[in-house]
């Protein structure tokens, strides 16, 4: 954690793969796979029987998910590195995505 650059398998462990943000709230579903809550909630939202996963598409017939913890800690250790880099751009989300490319690529 000590690093200034962040691996890439870092960075994808700490982006959902619906929003492409930084978690927000993360929760784990029964695959394995974490996606903000809100992000889960809204893709299953208009389902009624069974529930894929975003990511690998495994279907589930229940709306499972917990909260990660522990991945929402590293999201907000992540977030406050990037936005202690550039202060400037801390509130703008378009700059944010941005600057996340100058910094991870
Ligand atoms: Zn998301
Ligand atoms: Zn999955």
């Amino acid at each position: 954690m000590a690093a200034v650059f962040l691996p890439g398998n870092l960075r994808d462990e700490a982006t959902c793969s619906v929003c492409l943000e930084f978690f927000k709230d993360p929760v784990s579903i029964e695959c394995g796979h974490n996606f903000c809550r809100g992000c889960i909630v809204k893709s299953w939202k208009d389902l009624e029987m069974d529930f894929p996963c975003p990511q690998c598409r495994e279907v589930f017939s229940q709306k499972n998910f917990r909260p990660n913890r522990q991945l929402a800690n590293m999201a907000e250790i992540i977030r406050l590195k990037v936005l202690c880099v550039h202060p400037l751009l801390g509130e703008d989300v378009g700059m944010e995505m941005e600057l996340r490319k100058v910094i991870f690529f």
